[in-house]
């Protein structure tokens, strides 16, 4: 199965295009969650954040910056959220690298995930712990 979103930065799928470089495209989600709603994602195929390579995640932050407020800007929106899905347990459903960009508007009614709640400080310290001694 070819890759939809490398299909669509060949131009071989239509879309509403907004912003492109020499490394990072951006195109609107045919289903927002409101109009504006904007894909920014690398030209090359990566599956998510778990295997984008540095290089390319330093460029990343100023271009979503500038899309940002671009989009805050061209929509009037009050507020803006990022998001970024990887791997299917997280809600990812194309496997090319995607952020999301979500304008948000005053009472749009658009809900955050909730906490569990419920966690003890040893799970938090366990947790804590297991997560620092991975980072190298
Ligand atoms: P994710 O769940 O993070 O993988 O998000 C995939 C997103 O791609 C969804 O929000 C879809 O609405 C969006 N999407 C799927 N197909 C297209 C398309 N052809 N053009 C624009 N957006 C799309
Ligand atoms: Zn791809």
């Amino acid at each position: 199965m070819p890759c939809l979103f490398c299909q669509i930065i060949a131009g071989e799928v239509p879309c509403y295009k907004v912003y492109e470089d020499n490394d990072w495209f951006a195109f609107l989600d045919i289903n927002p969650v409101n109009l504006g709603h904007t894909l920014l994602l690398p030209k090359a195929h990566f599956r998510n954040l778990f295997d984008l390579p540095p290089d390319l995640l330093t460029k990343l932050g100023p271009t979503m910056q500038k899309l940002a407020i671009a989009i805050k800007n061209g929509t009037s929106a009050d507020g803006l959220n990022v998001g970024w899905n990887n791997e299917p347990a997280a809600g990812q459903l194309v496997m090319h690298a995607h952020v999301h960009l979500i304008p948000r508007f005053t009472g749009d009614g658009f809900e955050h995930w909730h906490g569990k709640g419920g966690e003890t400080k040893a799970e938090f310290e366990r947790t804590q712990q297991a997560i620092k001694k991975t980072l190298i």
